[in-house]
């Protein structure tokens, strides 16, 4: 008995029988024809001009649908009002295929989505498809993102905002004429900012704030984050930051805080949206910074080096800033990168009083701002081989964090309506 070739043959067949019912039941009702003519798009009448097929994947399988069809004299054009109704215009896709679709390929490859989508579910849908579905919802929530705010009060009495960019790798068209960090001053990536809440009330071991499961969410895009002194409207990413801030109730907390990295942008966006918010270097980047320094300084996996950024790790653990600067001055005339942290460190010196933040239990995060960089948009758009459209990238984004956001749900639900809506 091979249980393994009984149960897939099984579902096979019980799949086929179901399709070829749903398939009888549809065409079966031909009320989509009751009317001999229906306006046209153009806005004069069409005629009804027969019954057409069209095949579909559902996750049955394919069904091929026999739809009435409307002919427009005027401009030569026609429709199916039964596409619209189930949701199938201009795709060939089913409503729940599609929204597998867009699921999977929110986590994995468009060539991976294919294929787990025919191992897992027996539906064959192409990794092309799959780009184009799940492209398509994309731009629907980035659409959704920037209509939908519903509020909810703060989770927690402290709220943390963090912000962050990243670089994405770009097709070349791209990139044309754009400034990078490569050798000959040509770029191969764009900078997606990222804006991501929480809140921290849990403890760990050691009485340290660590970020409550659960309870974070991301937006982000490939935007600007600059806005000049003449410029009336915030930046885009500003706007995006302030809708986060909003859904998530961090404008309204008892207590708000902004973490980051030593980027300019951040803190400026930060003054310019939450002023009074306690700013916070994310002390992990701040470790990886004196990190970095010690490896220009002694060079990479030097015992002295690992010794001498421990005792700046210390030292900035303890609040001996003064002590850090000077021990990293020490440095500055020989080392580029020396001195360039102690303009870091100097810059940012109200954003790193460790020991102060943790007397109030704030949390001054181990890497929570840069992790979420990484889950929300390392880990789907920096794989190997990967090079993006600005328009492609923005939209596996959007629909990623929607997904990881806990939002995708109720997108679909408003989608879902919307369509019913329209229909009606
Ligand atoms: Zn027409």
């Amino acid at each position: 008995m091979d249980l393994e070739a009984i149960e897939t043959g099984a579902r096979r067949r019980a799949l086929a029988v179901a399709a070829r019912a749903v398939e009888r039941r549809l065409n079966a009702d031909t009320s989509d024809q009751a009317a001999p003519t229906l306006r046209c798009g153009c806005g004069k009448d069409a005629h009804y001009a027969g019954r057409r097929r069209k095949t579909i994947t559902t996750v049955l399988g394919d069904i091929t649908l026999e739809r009435a069809y409307y002919h427009c004299e005027a401009c030569k054009g026609g429709f199916c009002p039964r596409d619209r109704a189930l949701g199938v215009l201009g795709t060939s896709l089913s409503p729940a295929v599609t929204r597998m679709a867009g699921l999977v390929a929110a986590m994995v490859s468009f060539a991976e989505s294919s294929e787990l989508m025919q191992e897992l579910a027996g539906v064959p849908v192409g990794a092309k498809q799959v780009e184009r579905t799940a492209e398509g919802l994309g731009r629907e929530i980035i659409q959704d993102e920037r209509t939908v705010l519903d509020p909810e009060p703060p989770a927690a009495p402290t709220m943390y905002l963090g912000m962050d960019g990243t670089g994405v790798p770009m097709r070349a068209c791209e990139l044309e004429g754009r400034q990078g960090k490569q050798p000959d001053g040509s770029a191969q990536t764009r900078e997606v900012k990222l804006v991501t809440v929480w809140s921290a009330e849990g403890r760990d071991p050691e009485g340290f704030p660590v970020r409550d499961t659960g309870s974070v969410t991301y937006s982000a895009a490939i935007e600007s984050a600059a806005s000049r002194d003449t410029d009336k409207a915030l930046s885009a990413f500003a706007q995006r930051t302030n809708r986060e801030a909003q859904r998530r109730g961090f404008d309204q907390a008892e207590r708000r805080v902004v973490l980051g990295d030593g980027a300019l942008w951040i803190w400026n966006l930060a003054d310019e949206l939450f002023s009074g918010a306690i700013q916070i270097v994310d002390l992990f980047h701040a470790k990886q910074h004196l990190s970095d320094v010690a490896k220009a300084i002694y060079g990479p996996a030097n015992a002295l080096g690992q010794q001498w950024a421990h005792q700046r790790h210390a030292e900035l653990d303890a609040g001996k800033l003064v002590t850090l600067l000077g021990a990293i001055r020490r440095h500055a005339s020989t080392h580029d990168e020396a001195r360039k942290c102690l303009d870091y460190i100097t810059r940012n010196q109200a954003r790193m009083r460790y020991p102060a933040f943790r007397a109030r239990g704030l949390c001054v995060s181990s890497g929570v701002v840069e992790a979420g960089c990484k889950l929300a948009i390392g880990t789907r758009l920096k794989r190997a081989g990967m090079h993006w459209t600005v328009a492609g990238a923005d939209a596996i984004i959007a629909l990623r964090c929607y997904r990881l956001s806990g939002r995708f749900e109720d997108f679909w639900e408003r989608r879902s309506v919307r369509a019913r809506a329209e229909v009606a």
